[in-house]
């Protein structure tokens, strides 16, 4: 093997790299100055020069790549991206064999051995997600390897590692017959309606669907159902479906109006009968306490981070907060879904944000029901970064 890079790695990290932490820190490597080009392979090494694993160059948030086997004469090749994609293809056999699921992940970035890179099927149309330019150089293997591994209407991308974070608006068609968007997929019988070329969102976040369908079949029956930060309202739509008497959306965005009546109507359900609230979640819970209006089934679901012109909201810090606004809207034995993407903590950490606010609301509670990644999101669940999902069902009692 010529040309490769050789990086000596900080001792510190070591012992996690081996453990199969997958992800090259920034901090991590020694001599990174001799970092040329990203998509350069290179090869991790200790400090007494013994072989760690090899990868590829590229950032991707506090990463400067990834590693792609710890098999020290394995080639990264176009061989190794078809026997990726064959592998990643035959752990989702069973979704591909049920008409009631359309939408759902093929390929998971590090849980399917090759981080920085996502591809989601959705009913016959693949889109391909890169996270840096060092993924994306590797393009012409992984459409290759499509090409060869599966049949599809047309492949789509997402170039996600655009200057600073902020998505180019751009053409994502990559080959294929172009869709005539939105088509309709299917989630455990719920149909959902999917623009796979109109900026870095599709309409659905599908590692959400375990706790779509659990909301709908065993949490929605009778239910005046609040949804906040409900972007396109697929949980509301779900509750709706599962039986709840009615349904109020709340998102900040404008476009979420026009989005959440689609994914009604989609549905056949009335969505002149529903609420739809295009507002900020925290005047919107100042609105619902001097309207004195309760709900049996609140959902959160905010962004890690969110930034609105007068105030800055973050997961790590503010959930206790925001939990404890949902807590004084919701009726006693009510349930409130709280979420979090957040991968800076894990399901321990978050459950002591809810006791936290179930004290501070001088509340009792019980948790009924929890949630982390579904199966077509493979994930290495021994490091929260990549097992980043957490959804708690959480009963309200009495004072
Ligand atoms: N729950 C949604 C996904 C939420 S994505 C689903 O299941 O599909 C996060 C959403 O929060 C975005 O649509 C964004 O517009 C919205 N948002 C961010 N800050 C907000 C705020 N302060 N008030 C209301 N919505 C907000």
């Amino acid at each position: 093997m010529t040309n490769i890079l050789t990086l000596r790695v900080d001792p510190k990290y070591v012992a996690e790299l081996n453990r199969g932490y997958s992800l090259i820190l920034k901090d991590a490597i020694q001599n990174k100055d001799l970092l040329e080009e990203e998509g350069e392979i290179i090869r991790l090494v200790d400090h007494h020069n013994r072989y760690i694993g090899t990868g590829y160059y590229g950032h991707q948030n506090k990463g400067i790549g990834w590693i792609l086997t710890t098999k020290e004469h394995e080639q990264i090749d176009q061989a190794f991206f078809n026997k990726k994609l064959t592998i990643a293809l035959s752990h989702r056999e069973d979704y591909f064999t049920d008409s009631d699921t359309t939408a759902f992940r093929i390929f998971n970035g590090e849980g399917d051995g090759i981080g920085g890179l996502s591809i989601d099927y959705f009913d016959g149309y693949y889109m391909v997600s890169w996270y840096s330019e060092g993924i994306y150089s590797f393009r012409e293997h992984v459409y290759n390897a499509l090409n060869d591994l599966v049949e599809y209407k047309a492949i789509y991308e997402k170039k996600r590692f655009d200057t600073k974070g902020q998505y180019i608006d751009q053409d994502d068609f990559v080959m294929g017959t172009e869709g005539d968007f939105p088509i309709i997929v299917k989630e455990n019988g719920m149909n959902f309606a999917v623009n796979l070329n109109d900026g870095a969102m599709t309409g659905i976040f599908l590692d959400q669907r375990d706790v779509r369908r659990a909301i709908r079949d065993h949490y929605a029956d009778g239910t005046n159902m609040l949804n906040t930060f409900s972007y396109t309202g697929a949980f509301s739509v779900a509750a709706a479906l599962g039986g709840a008497t009615k349904t109020t959306s709340v998102d900040l965005a404008k476009r979420s109006l026009a989005k959440t009546i689609e994914q009604f109507s989609v549905n056949g359900i009335d969505y002149e009968a529903q609420d739809i609230k295009v507002m900020d979640v925290f005047h919107y819970f100042k609105y619902a306490v001097r309207h004195e209006l309760k709900f049996d089934l609140v959902v959160l679901d905010p962004p890690s981070f969110a930034r609105t012109k007068k105030m800055t909201f973050s997961t790590a810090k503010d959930y206790p907060k925001l939990l404890a606004d949902a807590i004084a809207l919701t009726e006693k034995d009510g349930i409130i879904v709280a979420s979090t993407n957040n991968a800076s903590f894990g399901m321990k950490k978050f459950k002591t944000f809810i006791d936290q606010a179930f004290k501070d609301t001088n509340t009792k509670y019980k948790i009924v029901d929890q949630y982390g990644l579904p199966k077509d999101f493979r994930a290495n669940r021994d490091f929260p970064e990549f097992n980043y999902l957490k959804v708690v069902f959480i009963k309200k009692l009495s004072k």
